[in-house]
């Protein structure tokens, strides 16, 4: 059984059935929707279809919606694009009526956020400009580091902060149409702080079926922030393709590690994203760097690793998500789960569900336990566990489908769909069957149950069983 989860990108290369069916097969934990691209439209038609798929395979699948944020982006440029060399003088205009070779950026206030000697970085840092001079609209640039410029690609300004607001007037839309097709998780793109979470925060808590929260973490200043967002959000996400060009690209390797380790301590998930396999986007089989970086994030402690083109775009979608579900299970037998728990024993001051779930954990290693059983209306007992990363399998028992499609995202997490318990005797009996039906365990193992009473109240994470099986 694998722990790590697989988060996918569907795009037009995956949009198809038959493709999300067999991406299913083969290990889609999550199918992620990038509303940086496509329309309402386009989206409610893969909404449905991937939700079809899953429930023919009658597995919890669960929905991210990707909001864009604030991404900014070169505007309309001649089809063959617009060279670049280096050395030569370039001028971007903060409108889209550039004139006399100017290109445009569609971000009216370019030249106030800017200043002279700020670096500019195109198309995902593959080219550098050096802001010279500032002429609003316009701001006259060298070119540092040359390449072609095409259309619609992105404009990122690390040493810049932006005025922009990080939940746009865009976001808001889509994520109101993503409430009403009830998406089950939301990310939000170039997060700075937590206040930039405020307002999507009050959206989603005011709604009758609450996605998760996730802030994808891709700036200098979300860095510099992150225990004070990762106290507000369900999840991070570690958006390594904005974030290699927001920061010098050689310390994004500590970074992750770093990011990783602040998130589990702080009982949260997170998602390593982008350009894991990017080579399978037109060959069947990855690097060996690439298989090399999915399993060291899996070392790193990641709940999730995510394709992005890979699945979205590429020729081979399927094997991709196939190829991380292969090094997953290679890699996990050779986790140090008792260093993970050690790493993670020092919380102050602890809460009784982080006790009861650290608890569980240790209780499950010396008694050699098959199986921990959490039974979550939330999810949140579900978390408390799978934080301690159980060498067992979790079995995460809910009454709410949604609640079931968002653990799927949690490390080690089997969410399992069931009818309410009347009490804890009912309870224990349906944990003792669940996992027997999955052949977890046998007779004469334990297992450890975990729940919160009175039962089915979130948050309130404190009660310890074991059972022997007979
Ligand atoms: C990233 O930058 O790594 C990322 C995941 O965001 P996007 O794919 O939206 O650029």
């Amino acid at each position: 059984m694998r722990k790590t989860k697989v988060v996918c990108t569907i795009g037009p290369a995956s949009a198809d059935e038959t493709i999300i069916e067999q991406m299913i097969d083969s290990g889609m934990n999550v199918a992620r929707l990038n509303f940086s691209h496509g329309d309402h439209v386009s989206h409610h038609r893969l909404i449905e279809r991937i939700r079809k798929v899953a429930a023919l395979k009658q597995q919890p699948v669960a929905i991210l919606q990707d909001l864009c944020g604030p991404k900014i982006r070169l505007g309309q440029l001649p089809e063959q694009g617009i060279r670049l060399n280096q050395g030569d003088p370039v001028v971007l205009c903060s409108s889209d009526d550039a004139a006399n070779g100017a290109l445009p950026v569609d971000y009216p206030e370019l030249y106030r956020d800017v200043d002279v000697g700020n670096s500019i970085m195109l198309a995902d840092g593959l080219m550098e400009l050096r802001v010279e001079a500032i002429h609003p609209p316009n701001v006259q640039c060298v070119v540092v580091s040359g390449g072609t410029a095409y259309s619609r690609k992105g404009v990122n300004m690390p040493s810049s902060e932006l005025s922009i607001p990080a939940f746009t007037a865009k976001d808001r839309a889509d994520l109101l149409f993503g409430l009403e097709q009830g998406i089950d998780i939301v990310a939000l793109s170039f997060v700075r702080s937590a206040v930039d979470l405020d307002e999507l925060r009050a959206i989603i808590d005011a709604a009758e079926r609450r996605p998760k929260l996730v802030a994808k973490i891709e700036k200098p200043q979300a860095v510099e922030h992150i225990d004070e967002i990762l106290d507000v959000v369900d999840a991070v996400m570690i958006a390594r393709g904005d974030l290699g060009v927001e920061v010098p690209l050689e310390q994004v390797p500590v970074l992750q590690k770093q990011l990783i380790q602040r998130a589990r301590l702080k009982g949260k998930a997170v998602i390593t994203a982008t350009q894991m396999l990017s080579s399978m986007v037109s060959s069947p089989r990855p690097t060996r760097a690439e298989a090399n970086d999915a399993a060291n994030a899996i070392f790193d402690g990641t709940d999730a690793l995510m394709l992005s083109d890979e699945t979205a775009s590429g020729n081979y979608p399927v094997e991709a998500t196939q190829v991380l579900d292969r090094i997953a299970r290679a890699t996990e037998p050779h986790l140090d789960y008792a260093l993970s728990m050690n790493q993670l024993a020092d919380v102050d001051p602890p809460s009784v569900s982080w006790a009861v779930g650290h608890a569980a954990v240790t209780l499950a290693g010396d008694l050699r336990a098959s199986a921990i059983v959490a039974y979550t209306q939330s999810g949140f007992t579900a978390s408390c566990v799978s934080q301690f990363r159980p060498s067992c399998p979790v079995l995460a028992l809910s009454t709410d489908a949604q609640r079931c499609r968002q653990m799927n995202l949690l490390w080690g997490v089997v969410p399992v769909l069931i009818e309410p318990c009347k009490d804890t005797e009912e309870m224990f009996c349906r944990a003792r069957e669940e996992v027997v039906k999955r052949n977890l365990a046998q007779s004469e193992q334990r297992i450890v149950v975990t729940a919160g009473t009175p039962l089915w109240q979130p948050g309130s994470t404190n009660l310890l069983k074991v059972i022997e099986l007979a």
